[in-house]
């Protein structure tokens, strides 16, 4: 049985100043389910992101989603980039931010209508931020800012969700609410692709699991590819990581 890739990378580099971020990516996203990517700081995880939303510019080598260039689709990928670059002194109601996800469906003067006033409320409610719903989004705390972002990625209600390090910086309630969103969205046949640095919840979070260090090293089911060689090839041996690999592997020191 041929099943068609969602997203099919295939022989991808990409560069920054000539200096390869990543190195002939070849992968083939087919299931949708919940895929954490992980790897060292600067392996080119938010590269790869970038690649698949054709933010960056690409050395050699294609991206497909859905079969099309990322151009003809990209309002069927939703993104929560790994720090958003907001004027925070800009007057912007949490409500304003999660209308943005509607604009990919709007006409350029086209005006927002009560279905999609419905669609907003709906995503603000299913994030838990419905009391702030007025509120500037400068005064939130970073949690809830990362609430307003999903929100805000809820709304625009596409195929594909990519989340870059949502965990970092919030806290418990917030990492919950994003946990459980991430599984209703995957019951509702979303792929959901999560970039993620603490390999402490790897197991418990993902279905899926990419690492990489500039090239691919492995891409498969969690309980095949989460093992203590394939960590060591991604992250090079480096002694904490192994300490580390040491603890969620129960290996006596
Ligand atoms: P990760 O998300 O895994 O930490 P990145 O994809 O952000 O890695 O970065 C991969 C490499 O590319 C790093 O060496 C980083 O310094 C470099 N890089 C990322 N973005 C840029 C940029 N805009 N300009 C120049 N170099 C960059
Ligand atoms: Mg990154």
């Amino acid at each position: 049985m041929n099943i068609k890739p969602v997203i099919d990378i295939q022989n991808l580099t990409v560069s920054y100043h000539r200096k390869p971020a990543i190195r002939s990516v070849n992968l083939k996203l087919t299931e949708r389910g919940i895929i954490g990517i992980i790897g060292p700081n600067g392996a080119g995880k938010s590269t790869l992101l970038k690649a698949i939303l054709g933010l960056v510019p690409i050395d050699n080598g294609t991206v497909k989603v859905f079969g099309e260039p990322v151009f003809k689709v990209r309002n069927k990928i939703s993104y929560v980039p790994q720090k958003e670059i907001i004027d925070w002194d800009f007057p912007v109601t949490v409500y304003d931010v999660v209308m943005m996800g509607r604009y990919a469906h709007l006409g350029v003067i086209e005006r927002p209508g009560p279905s999609d006033r419905d669609i907003v409320e709906a995503a603000i409610d299913k994030v838990g931020m419905n009391e702030y719903k007025n509120q500037q989004i400068g005064n939130l705390s970073g949690g809830q800012q990362q609430r307003v972002f999903l929100a805000r990625a809820l709304a625009q209600e596409s195929e594909i969700l990519l989340l870059d390090e949502p965990f970092v910086g919030v806290d418990a309630a917030t990492e919950h609410a994003i946990i459980d969103l991430m599984h209703s969205l995957n019951d509702e046949g979303k792929m959901v692709v999560v970039v993620n640095h603490d390999l402490g919840k790897v197991q418990e979070y993902f279905q899926y699991l990419i690492m990489i260090n500039q090239r691919l090293i492995a891409y498969g089911p969690t309980r095949e590819v989460f093992k203590p060689d394939l960590l060591s090839k991604t992250y090079g041996g480096r002694l904490t990581i192994l300490q580390k690999t040491e603890q969620l592997f129960g290996v006596a020191q």
